[in-house]
């Protein structure tokens, strides 16, 4: 008799107390130690608000956009699922309100309802069982861990909680909900509070959802009379209440779970047990040799970043760059060094409150990504001295961009070389919109709009691209509207800076570096290569920079030494 085929099973993760306690850190550990298990798996993150995509939020507020390579635009949780999975991610995975209304409207006006009443409940909650379903069908997963964004109690989360209660009806041995809560420790008390935890537990009964394990965030680990009492709030056993304390790498997240017994846990409520098949082990293996990678660093290398999107309130977060940090950091790994980055915002230098020539200490400069006027000239400011100084750049993005037209205007003697982005009148269009772009600007198109996702790019011989990445055709992710304009592109190289990689079909500049008999290392990349960099594939770019700001920072200390 033939073999019935198990049927997906679904993990929803959601988050009680408050936000930022690591619930996207936890889903994807919880999906790392699955994968070890021997499972194919694959994730969902849903995020409450309207905006049908990630694209259009400001990344002060939300943090960075994480662009797939389909070239959906999502939350940088879909970065640490792709990251911790090592596994690309779809559209179908990404949802928000916006896009699961849009798509019932839009079903509506084709008459798909077949003369229904279409009902918030319970078309809403049954579109997004739908897309949940998708996602696992086109990922081929066994196991889909699903991410409801916000925190329990919150108006905006309501209709997703149904949709994971509607399933957990009808396929009650597949479903499972953890909830990821937090445990303060008020400073005048010094001692780890339940209380939150357990009204967080009834809120999410409220709504119909009984949780199966509870992840216990706090700043330490979780006591047994503290199990217990969790334990008694949510009618489970102790050893469902899993101790989730800070610890210094996210990266041991999935061993420290591993330890809990997390994985026997999920494994036993799902009603499946361990495989032990090659691909577990090797999986295992696998993550195993990068975790202990990261506590051999002998070296180090002091990164600046330039970057304009810190500010919130009182506090600057770097939520914004994550991508980018994580991609140093595995570059840091694989020389054996540990990165230490020093964080600059462009417009203290505009205004004199940081000098420029404070970036002479560090091995190397980052200028990553990033939109609109502030903090422009301040970049532009980070690269002349990165260029002038020989110090080792990297340039992403926006940081190409600048790059060029930093070149244009003070080697080339372009005085008025800018991007058509800023809007100058009378300047040289250095940087200037592209062709397909014109038309959607003028038509206020713009969610979703850019040259998005992945495209092919062809490394030019004897290039430093073409020696860093030890290949001559690469596939990259992109994110921008305006391109390098292929007219200055003979004006700029006769001065020494050269398009290292154009677009497979030949018309847009995707890399430029200088010379180097002008520069060591000088690169800049019009996509995104921060988005591709995974802890099993460092991104071999960022392994350059970090190699070359090694080298630096050791000739330096030769010099001191003499
Ligand atoms: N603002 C620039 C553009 O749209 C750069 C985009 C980016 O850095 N992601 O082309």
């Amino acid at each position: 008799m033939k073999k019935q085929k198990q049927k997906t099973k679904y993990i929803f993760v959601v988050g009680g107390v408050m936000s930022g306690v690591g619930k996207g850190i936890t889903s994807s550990s919880i999906g790392k130690i699955l994968q070890m298990a021997g499972y194919r798996v694959s994730a969902v993150k849903i995020d409450p608000y309207i905006n049908v995509d990630a694209g259009t939020l400001n990344p002060i507020e939300h943090g960075e956009t994480f662009v797939l390579e389909d070239g959906h635009e999502t939350d940088q949780d879909m970065g640490n699922y792709e990251r911790f999975l090592n596994q690309s991610l779809t559209r179908e995975s990404y949802i928000t309100t916006g896009s699961i209304y849009q798509k019932v409207i839009q079903d509506e006006r084709a008459l798909r309802y077949d003369g229904k009443t279409v009902s918030v409940v319970p078309h809403i909650p049954l579109a997004v069982i739908k897309q949940i379903q998708k996602a696992a069908k086109k990922q081929d997963a066994e196991i889909m861990v699903v991410e409801i964004g916000g925190t329990v109690g919150e108006y905006e989360n309501i209709l997703f909680l149904e949709a994971a209660r509607m399933m957990k009806r009808k396929q009650p041995d597949d479903v499972l909900f953890v909830l990821v809560s937090y445990l303060p420790i008020p400073k005048n008390l010094g001692e780890m509070k339940t209380k939150p935890t357990q009204q967080a537990i009834r809120t999410l009964q409220e709504s119909g959802v009984f949780p199966d394990i509870i992840v216990a965030r706090g700043e330490k680990p979780l006591d047994i009379p503290r199990k217990e009492k969790i334990a008694q709030a949510s009618l489970l056993n102790r050893e469902d209440i899993i101790s989730a304390p800070d610890i210094s790498s996210i990266y041991d997240i999935p061993e420290y779970f591993i330890q809990e017994k997390l994985d026997q846990r999920i494994l036993h409520k799902l009603h499946i047990r361990k495989k032990r098949n090659r691909e577990a082990q090797e999986e295992a293996k696998k993550w195993e040799t990068f975790t202990r990678s990261t506590k051999k660093l002998r070296d180090k290398a002091h990164i600046a970043i330039v970057g304009k999107y810190f500010s919130s309130g009182d506090f600057a977060l770097t939520d914004a760059y994550v991508s980018v940090i994580e991609a140093l950091k595995y570059a840091g790994f694989t020389n054996k060094a540990k990165v230490i980055l020093h964080w600059f915002n462009s417009r203290d230098f505009e205004t004199g409150k940081q000098k420029v020539n404070e970036l002479k200490k560090y091995d190397g400069i980052l200028v990553p990504g990033g939109f609109g006027n502030t903090g422009i000239n301040g970049k532009d400011m980070a690269i002349r001295y990165a260029r002038e100084h020989a110090i080792p750049f990297l340039g992403l993005c926006l940081g190409m961009q600048r790059a060029a037209i930093e070149f244009a205007k003070n080697v080339c003697g372009i005085e008025n070389a800018e991007s058509d982005e800023r809007k100058i009148r009378g300047s040289a269009p250095i940087i200037t919109t592209m062709e397909e772009q014109k038309k959607l600007i003028k038509e206020k198109k713009l969610g979703g709009s850019m040259r998005l996702g992945a495209y092919r790019a062809r490394l030019s011989k004897g290039s430093l691209a073409r020696k860093v990445y030890k290949q001559d055709e690469i596939s990259e992710r992109h994110r921008h509207r305006y391109e390098l304009n292929p007219e200055y592109v003979p004006l700029l190289k006769k001065h020494g800076m050269r398009v290292s990689g154009w677009s497979v079909e030949g018309k847009l500049p995707e890399i430029i570096e200088l010379d180097r008999k002008l520069h060591p290392f000088f690169i800049a990349t019009q996509f995104h290569p921060e988005l591709q960099a995974r802890p099993l594939s460092p991104h071999p770019l960022f392994v350059a920079f970090i190699g070359e700001s090694m080298k630096r920072r050791k000739n330096l200390q030769k010099k001191k030494e003499k």
